[in-house]
């Protein structure tokens, strides 16, 4: 077995803000039939704490980054987990990143400097006896990991970087270098940032491999137009980034047993799914029409491309369709697309919020769901519309391009097509795709093999955790042959 130590700001169930969860709670079970043990380190959040009751306390720490900090360790929530329980940055309500009133804790570099400082200690093999091979860290929060262990007393653990989001990159000012513990050398050897200190491109620059979660999104963050000012230096280590692709959970997301679903079905059922349809047109009161019924569940952002959405609703109506969206965010988008709930009552419905059992009935009813994403690391609302039979129609970025398959004359004709693809941010390219859509929505048996073959596409984290369980081992292999 290869040990592997995961370190995440997040984990679903315990914690999540983003996809980021998604991925740090699914990949410890998903790698456990490739001859991975993953274990987690997580910070001592409230809710995380509220889990870790049986805990074997691993470690102690008398000053970590000013105050008292313990290593707890034990199986919670389906995770073998190590939690570093810091009061003094971890105790507090609000988000894991940011307070109440939204605006980020002033001590983040330090909250994150700490989680990778001991993540350095594990890498080590100093708490506990025990020696990952691998540490794999996620996201800016996690940044330091590979630096910590680069500039280490030993390097002999291997590192991999994993970007989520590259637009998230934990910038601090110069003054927090000299209290991060790393050699003054490490600065200008890749932690600098525009003169400040940038977490994740210390990952970056330090990891042995770095992933991100499409191949596409590897490549389009090469590019000065998706690199986020970092397209340098990923070009300059092109050669150790990876893409892979996320997977979803697909017991929750399932819906032959979905209980979140008015009627659950399958992919020669999916007839079923109009009990489903009833019931989100009645959530949202959409009247019965002809024409198919669109989706959004989404954060309300212009990454999200929803200004897009927005700015042709009326459009849309016009042509027969429907339209709910699941979602808040940005104030203004909020406002035009409530504003076209008032101009078209019984067309357009809007809840605003989260609301996860809502999103499963969405995927379970609607016939499209929308996803016009500027960037999009991988995406998951789409694989859950392919899971579901809600046809996805997206933008050809990130992962949206590498799960849908276009349905164009060819991907018809040879019976693969699963949605509906578009050039980002192009209005008419949309409005084109819109009206394909339309179309075949019109034609019931075309409508109905483009639900069927997306349901047959594996969005497991099958093939994806066969993918790190490679990575992992191909590292471990060329440190034995380097020793
Ligand atoms: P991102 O992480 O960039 O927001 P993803 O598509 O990777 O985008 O993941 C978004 C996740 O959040 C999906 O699981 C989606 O179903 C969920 N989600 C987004 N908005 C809502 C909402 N308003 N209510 C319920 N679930 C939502």
């Amino acid at each position: 077995m290869i040990e592997v130590l995961s370190v995440a700001s997040e984990a679903y169930p315990l914690i999540k803000t983003g996809g980021l969860a998604d991925v740090a709670g699914a990949l410890p079970g998903a790698l456990a039939g490739h001859g991975v043990t993953m274990r987690t380190l997580l910070p001592g959040y409230p809710a995380v704490m509220n889990e870790a009751g049986g805990a074997r306390v691993v470690g102690e720490f008398s000053d970590l980054f000013d105050g008292r900090a313990r290593l707890l360790a034990g199986r919670f929530a389906g995770l073998d987990l190590i939690v570093l329980d810091a009061p003094h940055l971890y105790d507090r309500q609000g988000g894991p990143y940011a307070g109440q009133d939204g605006m980020d804790w002033p001590d983040n570099w330090k909250r994150f400097a700490a989680l990778s400082w001991v993540a350095g200690r594990l890498a080590l093999g100093l708490v506990d006896g025990y020696q990952p091979q691998v540490v794999h860290a996620h996201d800016w929060q996690a940044g330091l990991v590979p630096a910590y262990v680069k500039y280490g007393p030993s390097d002999r653990v291997k590192t991999v970087m994993t970007v989520h989001n590259l637009v998230f990159q934990g910038h601090f000012g110069s003054d927090v270098f000299a209290r991060l513990d790393l050699p003054s050398h490490a600065f200008y050897e890749g932690i600098e940032y525009y003169g400040g200190v940038g977490y994740l491109k210390a990952g970056l620059a330090s990891a042995d491999a770095l992933t991100t979660v499409s191949p596409t999104y590897a490549h389009e963050i090469r590019t000065p137009a998706f690199g986020a000012g970092l397209d340098g230096l990923l070009n300059a280590r092109a050669n150790v980034l990876h893409g892979i692709t996320n997977g979803i959970d697909t017991e929750a997301w399932n819906p032959a047993t979905d209980p979140a679903l008015v009627q659950t079905y399958g992919p020669s059922t999916v007839h079923k799914r109009a009990a489903n349809k009833a019931a989100v047109r009645e959530r949202f009161g959409i009247d019965q029409s002809a024409g198919p019924l669109f989706s959004v569940v989404s954060r309300l952002t212009s990454q999200k491309g929803i200004d897009l959405i927005a700015s042709n609703v009326d459009w849309l109506v016009s042509l027969g369709a429907s339209l709910v969206v699941l979602g808040s965010g940005d104030a203004a988008l909020e406002a035009t697309l409530e504003a076209a709930t008032i101009r078209h009552p019984g067309r357009v419905g809007m809840v605003k919020g989260y609301d996860e059992s809502l999103s499963h009935l969405i995927q379970g009813g609607a016939d499209a769901i929308l996803i016009p994403s500027r960037f999009e690391p991988c995406g998951l609302t789409q694989l859950y519309g392919l899971r579901y039979g809600c046809v996805p129609v997206v933008s050809r970025v990130g992962g949206l391009a590498d799960t849908v398959i276009d349905a164009n004359e060819a991907a018809i004709g040879a019976g693969v097509a699963t949605g509906f693809q578009f050039t980002a941010a192009n209005a008419d390219a949309f409005m084109q795709a819109i009206r394909r859509v339309v179309a075949l929505h019109a034609d019931r048996p075309a409508w109905l093999s483009l639900q069927k073959q997306g349901m047959k596409a594996d969005v497991s984290w099958a093939r994806s955790a066969k993918r790190y369980a490679e990575l992992y081992k191909t590292l471990i292999a060329r440190k034995q042959a380097l020793a």
